[in-house]
């Protein structure tokens, strides 16, 4: 059987970032994917901040577009041009993203081995054992002296080896449009445009166009109700089979780790709460991760105790975040077409934008938005929201 110290079990960012960190410290690692070919099929717009590549010292090669201006539409179709003083993100497509990460994995001496699906994990006194399922390939089963959980939102082996679970979700839908006149980035907002979140049109190569939004119910509903309100042109061509749909985790999961196993990642609730985005969380708790199970190793302890280093550490940085951007979210959620209208209006005469061009970070949104509805008259309609978010505020620093 072989054997390994650390198998990470899934291949998205945040497992292949793990792997490659732990590897370049000298552990031996495996990382089981259950697709045949990394980064194929993923459900994900790429958006990106542009600080990721120089951060976790990534290639920015998969950069497919920048981003500094952002068209905000409401429901009416009233609408805000917002410009950064410089470019703040950019969109990667996913999956030469992922395959570059898979590749420094790789160069670090970590095992890739794809079409891999881990059906079991059992927990022994001296390691852990994996049971995979490879398609055509014959089972196998590996050893490790640990495991990190990075599936993504697939909990089976979450629950079955006694870690937390996101407690909410939103749901994804997005397809690819092609369109012949090039666009900004543009957000939708309103309660009859993405009940609950908000939606998206991404312009990426030439000639087409990422369409989504994330909502609390019925995307595929939803997401051919934007088509129609905003792409009415398209909708003769659009072949409704295309629209993709996915989970996306919400909030913080209650337990991150345990004997010999930790969960990363989507599978952590490593997600902003704001937006749904998971890959920067992923990376970043990748290498919370990658720094404590290292010492773990030095101290030969993969103790549920010393590995509760992690949980600790990955809190101390996102917490807040996901705490403050899940309650944002979902306060604007009760905000309704009406009170978004109004809300355009003050943005544009209130000193709103320059807020946003000095404090923005897309990464971490949590000191703005509490500036935000701080300044924003129209959150007194909920009288009790400011002084909630002040209180969040004081409990979280
Ligand atoms: C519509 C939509 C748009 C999005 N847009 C953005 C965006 O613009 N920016 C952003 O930052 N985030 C975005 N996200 C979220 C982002 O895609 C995820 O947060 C991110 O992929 C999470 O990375 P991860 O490595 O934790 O998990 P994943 O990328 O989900 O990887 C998990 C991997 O584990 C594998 N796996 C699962 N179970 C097993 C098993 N038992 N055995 C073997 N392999 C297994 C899966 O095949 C998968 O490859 C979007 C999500 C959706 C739905």
């Amino acid at each position: 059987m072989d054997r390994f110290d650390v198998a990470v079990i899934g291949g998205g960012p945040s497992g292949l970032h793990a792997a490659s960190l732990l590897a370049e410290k000298g552990l031996k690692v495996l990382v089981a994917e259950k697709k045949r070919e990394i980064g194929s099929n993923v459900i994900c717009t790429g958006i990106v901040g542009k600080e990721i590549f120089q951060e976790f010292s990534i290639s920015p090669d998969p950069v497919i577009r920048n981003i500094q201006i952002v068209k905000v539409v409401s429901s009416s179709g009233n609408s805000l041009h917002y410009q950064h003083p410089s470019t703040f993100a950019c969109i990667v497509d996913r999956k030469t993203f992922d395959q570059a990460l898979a590749e420094k994995a790789r160069s670090a001496g970590a095992e890739i081995a794809l079409g891999t699906w881990v059906r079991d994990v059992t927990l022994g006194r001296d390691g852990v054992e994996i049971e995979t399922e490879g398609g055509d390939a014959p089972a196998r089963t590996f050893a490790a002296r640990m495991v990190i959980l990075a599936t993504g939102i697939d909990y089976r082996l979450n629950k079955k080896l006694g870690l937390g679970v996101p407690d909410d979700h939103l749901l994804g839908a997005q397809a690819e449009l092609e369109i012949s006149n090039e666009a900004a980035a543009t957000i939708f907002i309103g309660k009859s445009v993405a009940p609950g979140a908000f939606a998206w049109a991404v312009p990426t190569v030439e000639g087409r166009l990422r369409l989504g939004l994330v909502t609390s119910r019925e995307p595929r509903a939803w997401f051919l109700n934007l088509m129609k309100k905003f792409y009415p042109e398209k909708m003769d061509e659009f072949r409704p089979e295309s629209i993709q749909i996915k989970a996306i985790a919400q909030g913080l999961v209650s337990r991150t780790y345990g004997e010999r196993v930790i969960a990363l990642g989507e599978a952590a609730g490593q997600v902003k709460t704001t937006t749904g985005g998971g890959i920067y969380f992923g990376l970043l708790c990748s290498r919370i991760a990658a720094d404590v199970i290292h010492r773990c190793h030095q101290a030969g302890s993969f103790s549920a105790q010393s590995l509760s280093a992690y949980e600790k550490a990955w809190r101390e940085s996102i917490q807040r975040e996901i705490i403050v951007g899940h309650y944002a979210r979902r306060i604007f959620s009760l905000f309704s077409d009406a009170q978004i209208e109004r809300l355009f209006d003050l943005v544009k005469t209130d000193g709103i934008i320059p807020l946003v061009q000095a404090k923005g970070q897309f990464d971490w949104q949590s000191g703005l938005l509490i500036e935000l509805a701080k300044k924003v008259p129209p959150l007194s309609y909920f009288s009790d929201i400011r002084k909630k978010l002040d209180l969040f505020d004081r409990f979280l620093s």
